[in-house]
């Protein structure tokens, strides 16, 4: 038995980019060539949309406000990654990133909540009770701070915010291929 799933329905997934989608670098990733994606990842944000998830992706990208990279730069890699997932059959719903450096003292560096309520307002989706999935202490704060649902993957700086972590109520996979699999096969809640 088959049923259309409408692309979704089942709301947002909201992403975290660098250390969930593709490595991270202690220097930033510059350029598009240094955009490389996690092992599974791209094939879990397609499998995501075919469960009817929408994925939405919210990135702190403050080496544009160091002057690290370029605003213009930016939109390359977001346009490689972008183009990753629909070679692979998926599609991102949107990508929202901050600029700032922690000194500017935006409104939109997670774990400031301004990203996510540009995301809630330009595509209709809540964030209260979607999964948040991150590989730094800010994604789960930004989680608390919307009340989406806080999963944290061991790849990135998994591990090292593991080890600090006393919140029992985040929930741990390996990598986004394990998050995926684990959220598509459960009902909806
Ligand atoms: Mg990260
Ligand atoms: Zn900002």
């Amino acid at each position: 038995m088959s049923q259309t799933i409408r692309p979704g329905s089942r709301g947002c997934v909201i992403l975290d980019r660098d250390g969930v989608i593709n490595h991270d670098s202690p220097e930033y990733i510059r350029s598009p060539e240094q955009w490389q994606p996690i092992d599974g990842s791209l094939e879990a944000i397609v499998a995501l949309c075919g469960a009817g998830f929408a994925p939405v992706v919210v990135s702190n990208q403050s080496g544009v406000g160091r002057g690290l990279l370029s605003a213009d730069t930016l939109e390359r890699i977001h346009a490689r990654m972008s183009e990753a997932v629909a070679t692979a059959g998926g599609q991102l719903s949107g990508i929202y990133h901050c600029p700032h450096t922690p000194e500017n003292g935006c409104g939109c560096r997670k774990p400031a909540v301004g990203l996510v309520r540009q995301m809630e307002r330009a595509l209709g989706h809540s964030a209260r009770g979607a999964p948040l999935i991150g590989d730094k202490l800010s994604d789960l704060e930004l989680a608390r701070g919307v009340g989406a649902r806080p999963i944290l993957v061991r790849t990135g700086y998994g591990e090292t915010t593991l080890a600090t972590l006393s919140d029992p109520a985040v929930e741990v996979y390996a990598d986004l291929a394990q998050a995926a699999a684990a959220l598509i096969t459960e009902t909806t809640r």
